[in-house]
């Protein structure tokens, strides 16, 4: 569970005029995808409000029964048809995620790689409590040389879905996030409505405007918890998303161990501390930002232009700042003095990926 959001909304209640006059909002908070959720709703009537937030979170609760990766679930049946090296109907609920998945895999060079849920749940991270310590190294080196991809994937004669690799397991926790707030933010607008944000845990959509202003959406500093790196001015439906080492970890002899596994060396990521990700879709940013982190200070561009992403913020180990042109362009710094490195997303090269980050 995230106790605390990666990102804050910030009404800037003394400088804003759109404060003084807020439209008239109506919230709603609730636990799904492993996170606290809040949707807000602007100028909709409440009765109308009432029941679309009763919609978003039927919608939520449904995502996060679909898509659990360790509880009884349509993902895990089929984990456990991959590892009887057996084939299975593609579940409903499912269908419509592999493909983007898949395409988003490769783009990333499988830095993004859903299919490394055996490897998530030997780190102990499908679990309500963490481990205390690492598993052991050659339980975690087998998995790696093992090497799951979702390109690893195929449908059988009779369209069901096979692995190639019974070492694959599914696990959507980088991704379906992102996939549930654009379902949902579709469900608001087909509902006739204008104004809107939708959070989990600090990666949010926002939808129209917020009063006659745009969003103000704060990126928390990772190195000083409550406390904000700078602000970005968003507009009607953006997507921001983080990825951070301080969400989900356990520290032991002194290091910390997150979430975010790097899948060619099967441990924690070491190349950033927080990676912020604008795009329109929020699938695409959430899985993004979880590539780039993996990627890391300085190896993050060439990713992020394969992805189809050009805005991005990277906190580097050593708390630097990196970003590229157009993020650097709308970043306001809460510290105006902060050096901002902006990198520039070139062309990958032949030889710009290594093997592992080569597509397919
Ligand atoms: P958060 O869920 O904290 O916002 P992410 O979007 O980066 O952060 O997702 C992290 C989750 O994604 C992990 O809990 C795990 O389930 C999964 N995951 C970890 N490493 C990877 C990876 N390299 N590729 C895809 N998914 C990953
Ligand atoms: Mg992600």
């Amino acid at each position: 569970m995230k106790y605390l959001s990666g990102l804050f909304l910030i009404c800037l209640v003394m400088a804003s005029s759109a404060c003084r006059q807020p439209p008239a909002e109506i919230h709603r908070t609730f636990l799904a995808l492993g996170t606290l959720v809040e949707v807000t709703l602007y100028d909709v009537p409440e009765p109308k409000a009432e029941q679309l937030l009763d919609a978003v979170e039927t919608e939520f609760r449904r995502r996060h029964r679909d898509w659990h990766a360790w509880e009884e679930s349509p993902v895990t049946r089929v984990n456990r048809a991959f590892a009887e090296r057996r084939c299975i109907a593609v579940p409903d609920v499912l269908a419509p995620l592999l493909a983007p998945a898949t395409r988003l895999a490769v783009a990333s060079g499988h830095l993004f790689n859903p299919a490394i849920g055996r490897l998530i749940a030997l780190w102990g991270f499908h679990a309500e409590t963490y481990p205390d310590r690492p598993p052991p190294e050659d339980a975690i080196r087998a998995l790696v040389s093992a090497r799951p991809r979702m390109t690893d994937l195929h449908r059988d004669a009779e369209g069901r879905l096979c692995s190639r690799n019974p070492a694959v397991a599914l696990d959507f926790g980088g991704f379906a996030k992102g996939w549930a707030i654009g379902e949902v933010a579709r469900l608001l607008q087909d509902g006739g409505v204008r104004n809107a944000v939708i959070d989990a845990g600090g990666d949010l959509q926002t939808l129209g405007r917020h009063g006659d202003r745009r969003w103000r959406i704060g990126i928390r500093d990772p190195e000083r918890r409550d406390a904000v790196l700078g602000a970005l001015e968003v507009g009607d439906g953006e997507s921001v998303f983080t990825s951070g080492d301080y969400e989900r970890f356990f520290v032991w002899r002194g290091r910390r161990f997150h979430h975010i596994l790097d899948p060619r060396t099967g441990y924690p990521a070491t190349g950033a501390r927080s990676v912020t990700v604008v795009h329109p879709d929020p699938a695409v940013a959430d899985a993004a930002a979880t590539a780039l982190f993996v990627a890391g200070s300085g190896r993050w561009p060439a990713v992020a232009h394969r992805m189809g992403v050009d805005q991005v913020l990277l906190v580097t180990p050593e708390g630097s700042l990196e970003a590229s042109p157009a993020m650097a362009a709308r970043l306001r710094l809460a510290n105006p003095e902060r050096t901002l490195h902006v990198l520039d997303l070139e062309t990958p090269g032949p030889s710009a990926l290594s093997d592992q980050e080569s597509p397919d």
